[in-house]
């Protein structure tokens, strides 16, 4: 009864609602959420956590523009975790917020750090999940930018349409907050979702990133080439900036190139880089020079 109970409350925000049975198979699924969990938390107090970068360029001419930072877990059993084993099991609770909370803080020290080094701004992008989509998140984020006194240059929020389901007013009142602080708000996955287009017409986001999903096979697919082709009319002509994801060929780069998407990320430039080899890319950074030195 008490696995049954635990199960419940992990499905709360779930289809099946606050409810679940018991048996053998859950015994197994909720005991290995409860340790993962467990040991999140002790790696979040133990400093097991670490960020990488992967840089962003300007499609037309390859500047570097930002980062997106991505988390990573060095446990001590296990060695190093990706993100998307275990994002999943923190965002079941509720430490998603306070590992989001820890990552946005790095961003900025580091950012600050930069800053004191002479370094002009460059974005440096922190995904957020939905849970961490919250009416204080304008305030949490204005009182870490005063705390580290960085320039809003520095700050860009990713984050995806399961963050814009809650009530519209919410949404665009946290929104809102975040651009008066003049942050980057950029929606992440696009495509992937629901991509209501009222989403695009009702809330002030500043970009829309395509997902890798369509970006992979977009020399051989053509549906996928029409979707991005039509994912980039959409944002340009609405006056969002468009990003794209997992740029692994130059035959990719064209594409997007030739259909006027803004920017890309990818393994194509620059695989995410570990803190070092990041802060050197963005000391040699020239503006309007290529900047893609890091193949990595
Ligand atoms: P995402 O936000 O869509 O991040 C993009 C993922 O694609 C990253 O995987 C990145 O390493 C990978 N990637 C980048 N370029 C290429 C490429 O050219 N080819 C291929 N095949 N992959 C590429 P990663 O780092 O494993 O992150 C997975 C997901 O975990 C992220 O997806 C994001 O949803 C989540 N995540 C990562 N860090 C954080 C975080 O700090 N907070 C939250 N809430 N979620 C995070
Ligand atoms: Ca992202
Ligand atoms: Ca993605």
């Amino acid at each position: 009864a008490d696995i049954a109970m635990g199960k419940a409350k992990l499905n709360r925000q779930g289809a099946s609602g606050a409810y679940a049975y018991y048996s053998q198979n859950l015994n197994a699924q909720v005991s290995s959420q409860l340790e993962l969990e467990s040991a999140l938390r002790r790696a979040l107090h133990g400093d097991e956590f670490y960020l990488v970068f992967q840089p962003k360029y300007r499609i037309q001419g390859a500047e570097l523009v930002g980062a997106e930072t991505l988390i990573r877990w060095r446990d001590p059993e296990r060695g190093i975790q990706s993100p998307a084993d275990f994002i999943p099991a923190a965002e079941k609770s509720d430490l998603i917020q306070e590992l989001d909370a820890w990552v946005l803080d790095r961003a900025c020290r580091y950012a600050a750090q930069w800053s004191a080094q002479g370094i002009q701004p460059s974005r440096i992008a922190v995904n957020l999940s939905a849970k961490s989509f919250t009416a204080q998140l304008p305030q949490s984020v204005a009182a870490l930018m005063r705390r580290y006194a960085i320039s809003p240059d520095w700050l860009e929020l990713e984050i995806t349409e399961s963050a814009l389901m809650n009530s519209e007013g919410e949404v665009i009142s946290i929104m809102n907050g975040l651009l008066a602080l003049r942050l980057t708000l950029t929606l992440d996955d696009f495509g992937t979702g629901y991509s209501s287009l009222t989403y695009l017409k009702r809330f002030p986001i500043s970009c829309i990133k395509i997902d890798q999903s369509f970006v992979r096979d977009l020399s051989e697919d053509e549906s996928d080439a029409t979707i991005v082709r039509a994912i980039i009319s959409l944002g340009v002509n609405l006056g969002l900036d468009v990003i794209a994801e997992g740029v692994e060929t130059e035959a990719q780069r064209e594409f997007l190139m030739s259909h006027h998407c803004n920017a890309f990320q990818g393994y194509l430039f620059s695989r995410p880089l570990p803190l070092q080899d990041f802060e050197k890319l963005v000391r040699e950074r020239r503006p309007g020079t290529q900047s893609a030195g890091s193949h990595s």
